[in-house]
């Protein structure tokens, strides 16, 4: 039998009904876990880690890091892992361990649910399932499984609350369908791992994001803040016109920092080529993010400037795909 270390980080799945994360040691979170969905025995040699036990909203870049580093200590341990997380912001940590684990050669499958473990009617018992099933496959990739998909990490996006189908990859099609049969991509397992060495000490999410809309006021970028996310309209576009925007850019240009644009629409992506204001966001130096989910690009940026890149570095980083997401070219096109 394949031996599985699920790490349980909180989220709904493991909440009370009360809606409070329900406090839970290993030893008898996994009891638990046996009782409520014993049929996760059967499918592999269990271990349970609590690494922390929160809702994901309240996740911190140490959070993260650390569970990076328990999954890279545990892997001559174990054939694959389960991470059970919040939903909320569960597409970062995939994005982050999509980077920093590409490497592994271990399937990591992130899932949790919108209703907890404990309720009658709930998503939990059968995410719980897909995933050790998932993990106990053998093909190395770090993605969501979630509702019928299995999603690659650095390709993801929430697009639900409430529905049981809460994510999507909506530029890269699903590693795996899960349906009466689990029915694998061709490709899943099979991307150009491209990470720059030495990234992963630490995550700067000092990181100034703006979600423009008409008739928005541009103030500057905070004092001391490492880098811009904007997440502009459609293929780029910012209403170009505004002094206060031209303001904005000449300032970030002026201070080096570097300004990253993904898109307000999940389908498609940022392509600064297609539109004459996009050109002129261009011309001030921004950087287009591409195909990169607002999570993924968040991830790069933040793993990029924790290492203490600079400008060009974040300009490079965005030209590659780093661990199979999508980019321009076609992500599955890479392998
Ligand atoms: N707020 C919860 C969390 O992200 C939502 C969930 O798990 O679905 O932890």
């Amino acid at each position: 039998m394949r031996k599985i270390l699920l790490l349980h980080t909180g989220g709904t799945l493991g909440m009370a009904p009360s809606g409070e994360p329900a406090s839970l040691a290993p030893g008898r979170f996994l009891d638990h876990l046996l009782v409520q969905v014993p049929e996760l025995g059967q499918l592999a040699a269990l271990s349970v880690e609590v690494p922390f036990n929160q809702d994901s909203a309240c996740l911190e870049p140490a959070d993260i890091l650390g569970l990076a580093g328990r999954l890279r200590s545990a892997a001559r341990d174990f054939d694959g892992f389960v991470v059970i997380h919040g939903t909320d912001t569960m597409a970062f940590t995939a994005s982050v361990l999509g980077f920093l684990l590409a490497d592994l050669g271990r399937p990591v499958v992130l899932t949790g649910s919108q209703r907890p473990l404990a309720f009658v009617r709930s998503d939990a018992r059968s995410n719980l399932v897909n995933a050790v099933d998932l993990a106990t496959r053998g093909i190395p990739e770090i993605g969501i499984c979630f509702g019928n998909h299995w999603l690659r990490g650095v390709a993801t996006d929430k697009l639900s609350a409430n529905q049981f189908e809460a994510f999507q990859s909506p530029n890269l099609p699903p590693l795996a369908e899960i349906g009466a049969e689990i029915q694998f991509h061709p490709d899943a397992g099979q991307f150009t791992r491209q990470v720059p060495m030495g990234l992963g000490a630490a995550l700067d999410l000092n990181i100034h994001t703006v979600t423009p809309h008409p008739g928005m006021a541009w103030s500057l970028a905070p004092a001391g803040v490492s880098g811009v996310l904007i997440q502009a309209f459609g293929a780029g576009n910012l209403p170009m016109g505004r002094p206060d925007l031209q303001a904005f850019l000449e300032d970030c240009r002026g201070r080096k920092l570097p300004v990253v644009v993904v898109s307000q629409c999940p389908h498609g992506g940022v392509d600064l080529s297609a539109y004459e204001l996009g050109r002129q966001v261009e011309a001030f130096g921004a950087i287009s993010g591409g195909l990169h989910t607002r999570w993924t690009a968040l991830a790069k940026l933040g793993l990029v400037l924790g290492a203490g890149g600079d400008l060009a570095q974040v300009r490079e980083a965005f030209g590659v795909g780093w661990a199979g997401e999508p980019m321009p070219e076609g992500a599955w096109s890479q392998a």
